[in-house]
């Protein structure tokens, strides 16, 4: 095994996601301790064009796996393709954000390589003598683990969007882009994509944002969370809700956080009327600023928070509003 470090870039609509880029700027620190270079895998039809801010974030070398066959996301083909870069190319680590996509395609290509994966993980890194290390939640958020690998190689690990910072490119830098032949056969894809749904909106999925605003129980109906859409809008938010507020039939399921719900991890959680059971902090716990709007100071979602307002929350959050578009304004 060499001592390189591999990130799966991941695209989505054209553009390189965000998460990407934090495996890149966390993958270089890694190389430059390791004294190996830090390449990036881009896959997709079209998609060839992306390698350069790929080399401004970092990487030296892009693996450039263009191909119609891969234009929609099958697990069988990225699995392969990955795979197969992997065996050819024995980078030490190889990084993925826990993306709806990278969460499904990582335990593949690491069952593929028969490797281990540290999954869905807050941090990672290398400690003294160069071993990986990573941070992962585990007993829905109760807990962190510390992990590091016995002799398997690649060390791989999926991390959290928003979990890393993001370093600032240099524009200067170009990476070396090496064309991957992309063998498949029809045979080595057990799926077919017949249709791309979008939901509604531009915002960004919850599992990604980086500003969450979430209705709970406490905004008493539907028509409440349009104060919730309204900060969130002047935020760039997205919109989240508890169970409770889903079990209502006030928003759908696609916007519960939580157990059963996505786990987010965002720089700013915004909860309104959200008491903060054990099942709802197992999904948002690990957001780095937590504000709770909450009429009951003894509500459990304050011991999380960084941040508290004991108010009715149908006075609180449309001055909220105001404000920030006030601040926003002035510039
Ligand atoms: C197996 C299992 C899985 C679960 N999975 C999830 C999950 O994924 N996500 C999830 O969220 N829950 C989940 N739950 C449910 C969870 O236990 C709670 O019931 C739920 O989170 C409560 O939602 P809530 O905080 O909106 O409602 P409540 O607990 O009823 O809290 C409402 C809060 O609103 C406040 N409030 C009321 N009016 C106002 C006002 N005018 N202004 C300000 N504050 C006000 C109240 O003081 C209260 O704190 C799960 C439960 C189980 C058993």
């Amino acid at each position: 095994m060499g001592n390189s470090v591999l990130v799966f870039a991941e695209v989505k609509d054209g553009r390189v996601k965000k998460v990407a880029l934090e495996m890149l700027s966390e993958g270089k620190k890694m190389a430059e301790k390791l004294g190996g270079d830090l390449s990036a895998v881009l896959m997709g039809s079209g998609i060839e064009s992306l390698a350069e801010q790929l080399g401004q974030y970092g990487a030296d070398k892009v693996y450039v796996a263009d191909n119609e066959v891969l234009k929609d996301y099958t697990c069988d083909a990225y699995a392969k393709v990955m795979a197969d870069l992997i065996k050819a190319n024995e980078p030490a680590i190889v990084l993925y954000g826990a993306t709806i996509l990278g969460k499904d395609l990582s335990p593949r290509v690491a069952a593929r390589v028969e490797t281990g994966l540290a999954s869905d993980c807050t941090d990672i890194g290398l400690d003294d003598d160069g071993k990986f290390t990573a941070t992962r939640p585990m007993f829905a958020g109760k807990a962190y683990v510390d992990l590091s690998f016995t002799d398997s190689k690649p060390n791989m690990a999926s991390v959290r969007p928003n979990a890393l910072p993001v370093s600032p490119p240099d524009e200067s830098k170009k990476a070396e882009v090496v064309k991957v032949d992309v063998n498949i056969s029809p045979d080595d894809i057990r799926t077919t994509v017949k249709e791309v749904m979008k939901t509604a909106g531009e915002k960004p999925d919850l599992t990604e944002a980086e500003v969450i605003v979430s209705g709970g129980r406490g905004m008493k109906g539907p028509e409440n969370f349009k104060l919730i859409e309204d900060l969130a809008d002047v935020l760039g938010a997205t919109v989240g809700a508890s169970r409770a507020a889903v079990d209502a039939g006030w928003r759908t399921v696609d916007d519960q956080v939580g157990q059963t719900g996505k786990v987010v991890s965002p720089n700013l959680y915004i909860a309104c009327g959200i008491s903060g059971a054990i099942q709802h902090l197992a999904g948002m716990s690990t957001s780095k600023y937590i504000v709770a709007v909450n009429k009951d100071s003894e509500a459990p979602i304050f011991q999380k928070a960084d941040y508290g307002i004991v108010d009715d929350l149908l006075k609180v959050v449309p001055v909220l509003t105001e404000e920030i578009k006030k601040l926003k304004a002035e510039g």
